[in-house]
């Protein structure tokens, strides 16, 4: 049996007997972490999935976030994370590739540096807030915004 999390009011999981658990698991609204339509067909679902997802005995911390991809050429692409931070970050992370792999963002030329926190190699040519486009790391591509 998997061990049961909810999250508290600081997006930390913590563990819960199982009753209490169900309880909280019926507001799909405590569970959504981001969610991204990037196109009419193509949608970007990162959510707390409650449940250990750490398989096989492996020791480490709990698995229980995970984005998923439903449709376009990335369908059913997943990723899972330990902690909140990790899966919005992951989150950001997977609009941006699959932006790339729509074609609807050129990937950024290898070697440049994220031109918003010049701090990270850039990954997607994402359109600038001033018009055009300039290159961006994942975590820093916008998140909500159609392609230009
Ligand atoms: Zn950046």
């Amino acid at each position: 049996m998997n061990d049961c999390y909810i999250l508290d009011g600081h997006h930390t999981p913590v563990r819960v007997p199982m009753r209490r658990w169900v309880a909280w698991w019926q507001d799909m609204a405590h569970r959504r972490v981001a969610a991204t339509q990037v196109t009419p067909q193509v949608h970007v679902s990162t959510i707390f999935l409650g449940l250990d997802h750490r398989h096989w005995g492996a020791h480490g911390p709990p698995i229980l976030f995970e984005t998923m991809v439903f449709g376009g050429p990335l369908d059913q692409e997943q990723e899972r994370y330990g902690t909140w931070e990790e899966a919005a970050a992951g989150h950001t992370a997977m609009v941006a590739r699959v932006r790339v792999a729509l074609g609807a963002w050129p990937p950024a030329p290898p070697g440049s540096l994220c031109e918003a926190c010049l701090d990270a190699p850039a990954v997607v040519l994402a359109p600038a807030p001033w018009g055009g486009a300039r290159g961006v790391c994942a975590a820093c591509a916008p998140d909500a915004e159609e392609p230009a």
